[in-house]
């Protein structure tokens, strides 16, 4: 058997069956394999858009041998070492993971409830508007990256073989084929549920450990070396200590400031969710309002202007939703998902400014000073709203610096109201 890779051009609504007879007519064979290397859509031009395609052949009558895939090697030793990995976000489950499939005992600590509990948590909150500390889109099994609209993107390329590691990973857990080849892949709340389940079946099926609604409050260590773990259930013996929080932890980030461990500030980025209709995008997009076999268009815009902070769009969720994503009651943030099939009638995407906090509040910050501005922020729109309905305003209104009275159509379940926001973000 040999193979050969081709890159093909076929029109948006092609299926299998064209894919097929295209490769027969091309090499003139009729018994082949063939598996997709890579996918994008091609939009430059409106009045021709295609799906550009890397196709690997298999056939007899080929003689080239297989492209070597390298995969990443993680040689399992019996080692014995009690380690304790706190929070059970990407960053989190996959670190615990991959040191239980090395054969170390991992016990892996998260705050949250587990998925079943947390999805009826939220939608609770989303119907109710009674918010569950320790249970919703930032807290909980999988962390923020359960609620998610689940886009893989990683702008790093030294990291390829781990890249293929997790999306294979994610397949095996029951994500759609596809995310190993798309140049934009997206997995879909919908299917990040069921996958987080998966993947802690397979962490727990190899011996490892899960202990939910348990908090890491403190820890104990001596000469910089962790011996145990402190939660709210109790004392966990630990020869290694790894902390994935993820963003919305304040308090725990707190703790480690508190116990001596080194932060540094790093510029974050700050802004408002901008959700237009989808239709409007698309149209924008592809110049109609639907495309045969895409599901919805995205976008990516960034501006630099001179002397100012750079301004970019992030987290495009087409046919996606605004969710209130703060991680404790008197917050009020939103964020973005979609699931799978990205069939919702709304657009949304976050549009952020770079914030060096030295720069803006002009002076040398300190990092527990920044989580304290950053949390105030947060609470500073809990406040205004009342609640969780969502300050809003405009894009119009927001250029301008003027309140006119409109009406706006939104998917953030929990109402909005109108907003001053060129006031309420900083500058
Ligand atoms: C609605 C939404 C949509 C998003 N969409 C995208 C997207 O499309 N693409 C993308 O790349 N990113 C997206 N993100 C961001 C992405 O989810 C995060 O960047 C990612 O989840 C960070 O992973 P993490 O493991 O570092 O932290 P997290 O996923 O935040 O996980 C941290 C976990 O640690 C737990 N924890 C914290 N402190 C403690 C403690 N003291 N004790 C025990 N447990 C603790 C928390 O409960 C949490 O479960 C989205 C986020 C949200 C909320």
């Amino acid at each position: 058997m040999g193979y050969k890779t081709i890159s093909l051009k076929m029109p948006t609504g092609y299926d299998d069956g064209r894919l097929r007879k295209k490769i027969e007519h091309l090499f003139h064979i009729d018994d082949f394999n063939f598996s997709i290397v890579n996918k994008s859509l091609d939009a430059r031009n409106k009045s021709n858009i295609n799906w550009e395609l890397r196709v690997m052949v298999s056939s007899d009558a080929f003689k080239t041998e297989k492209p070597f895939v390298p995969e990443l090697q993680i040689s399992n030793k019996k080692r014995g070492k009690k380690v304790t990995v706190i929070g059970s976000g990407p960053a989190g489950f996959f670190s615990a993971f991959v040191l239980q499939k090395a054969g170390f005992n991992v016990t892996l600590i998260e705050r949250g409830t587990d998925v079943k509990k947390r999805t009826i948590d939220i939608d609770n909150f989303e119907k109710t508007g009674d918010f569950t500390s320790n249970s919703n889109y930032s807290f909980g099994e999988g962390g923020a990256g359960t609620f998610s609209d689940g886009k893989l993107t990683s702008r790093s390329k030294k990291i390829s073989l781990e890249k293929r590691f997790i999306l294979q990973s994610y397949v095996d857990a029951g994500a759609p084929e596809e995310i190993l080849y798309m140049t934009h892949p997206h997995v879909g709340s919908d299917n990040l549920k069921i996958i987080v389940r998966n993947l802690r079946r397979q962490f727990t099926d190899l011996g490892g450990t899960v202990l939910f609604e348990t908090t890491m409050t403190d820890f104990n260590s001596v000469d910089g070396n962790v011996k145990s773990v402190i939660t709210d259930k109790g004392t966990h013996d630990s020869e290694y200590l790894l902390i994935a929080p993820g963003h919305s932890s304040y308090d725990t980030y707190r703790l480690m400031m508190n116990n001596g461990v080194q932060f540094r500030n790093k510029n974050f980025a700050i802004g408002s969710r901008m959700e237009h209709y989808q239709e409007v995008i698309n149209v924008a997009q592809w110049g109609k309002k639907s495309l045969p076999g895409v599901k919805a268009a995205e976008y990516r815009l960034t501006s630099k202007g001179q002397n100012r902070e750079q301004v970019y769009s992030f987290c495009m969720c087409p046919g996606g939703i605004i969710v209130p994503a703060g991680a404790t009651p008197e917050s009020n943030i939103v964020n973005g998902m979609s699931n799978y099939q990205r069939e919702n009638e709304f657009a949304n995407a976050a549009c952020v400014a770079t914030v060096d906090i030295n720069r803006l509040l002009n002076k040398e910050v300190s990092p527990m000073e920044t989580l304290d501005w950053m949390e105030k922020l947060e609470n500073s729109f809990y406040k205004f709203s009342g609640g969780y309905k969502a300050p809003f305003c405009s894009i119009k209104d927001f250029i301008s610096g003027k309140t006119s009275s409109s009406f706006v159509d939104t998917s953030y379940p929990l109402g909005i109201i109108q907003a001053p926001l060129w006031e309420l973000l900083p500058n």
